[in-house]
């Protein structure tokens, strides 16, 4: 990743890609403590487009704020750093990283002395999970790790530190030959994949686990407005395993994985055993809406020039 061609935006400086470097005694790196995004900027037939960048740019600024990080710049600064990384990388579709974190002027969890900086990194990422997934969906299984309890690591930030609890249950998963985890809540309920919001189909209703344990994912979000859109009844609750078995149709939500079907969990199909009707209807139009092909969601595409 690191020596290529390119720029990334840099407290505010555009930098060559190669030369965007820290200190080894960085903060960040020593305890994870520090927020970031995951957006995603897709081609659209009026040019690059950023998908509800604003929204991305709130939860940054409110997980700095639960980690009492005191971001250096305003959110309209951030936007514009945001566009600009894609533009002046001539991308036409993006996976854009936008990340604060603490330098290297003090160590020790006592250091009180500590800058703020930000970054925002933009490159071509295509399918998450890979082309295939999306059609044909991934097999999943659940994880003998447990998502965050809440007064543990505040799952409403997209904290750098969160996601060692993702890498070691993705690793797992990997390992016994799945594509993604499934991770529990420390009660035992559904929380989320990895990296993804997971949503469930029975009998024609949506659902998908309530905000204690999983990330406020913006995708999970855009599957509100889209489910209702559609006409479907969308329902948050609390969701056991066993419910996932007995689904008619699964899928995972994230900037990165989009919409991806889940054929498998813990080695039973889902349904079918392939991707459900509904979910396909609902990852159409997410598509269609993030191309800039729906007029009636065309607001949240913010274009880069
Ligand atoms: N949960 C976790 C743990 C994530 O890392 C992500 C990706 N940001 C999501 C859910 C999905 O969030 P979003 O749709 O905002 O990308």
């Amino acid at each position: 990743m690191a020596d290529r061609d390119g720029l990334i935006w840099f407290d505010g400086k555009m930098t060559p890609w190669r030369d965007a470097n820290v200190h080894v005694l960085t903060h960040t790196l020593h305890y994870g403590m520090g927020v970031f995004e995951g957006v995603r900027a897709y081609q659209t037939p009026d040019g690059a487009a950023i998908f509800r960048l604003q929204e991305h740019t709130d939860r940054l600024f409110d997980s700095a704020h639960i980690m009492n990080m005191k971001l250096p710049f305003s959110k309209e600064e951030l936007n514009e750093a945001q566009r600009q990384a894609v533009r002046e990388n001539n991308l036409s579709s993006a996976y854009m990283r936008p990340m604060a974190f603490y330098g290297s002027e003090g160590m020790g969890l006592r250091a009180n002395n500590l800058s703020v900086h930000v970054i925002v990194a933009a490159w071509e990422w295509g399918a998450y999970l890979g082309e295939e997934s999306l059609q044909k969906g991934i097999k999943v299984r659940t994880s003998s790790y447990t998502r965050h309890h809440v007064n543990i690591s505040m799952t409403r930030a997209k904290a750098n530190g969160h996601y060692i609890n993702s890498m070691l249950a993705l690793n797992e998963a990997l390992a016994c030959g799945c594509d993604e985890a499934l991770l529990l809540d420390p009660e035992g309920y559904v929380a989320e994949g990895s990296g993804e919001n997971i949503f469930v189909v029975r009998d024609g209703v949506i659902y998908t686990p309530e905000l204690t344990s999983c990330l406020n994912g913006i995708t999970r979000n855009t599957i509100f407005h889209l489910a209702e859109h559609l006409g479907y009844k969308l329902v948050e609750k609390r969701i056991t395993r066993d419910e996932v078995y007995i689904a008619d149709e699964a899928f995972f939500t994230g900037t990165a994985a989009e919409v991806t079907p889940i054929r498998e969990l813990d080695g039973r199909p889902i349904g079918t055993g392939q991707r459900g009707p509904i979910t396909e209807r609902l990852q159409s139009l997410y598509f269609d809406v993030v191309k800039g092909r729906n007029e009636e969601f065309k607001h949240w595409l913010t274009p880069v020039v």
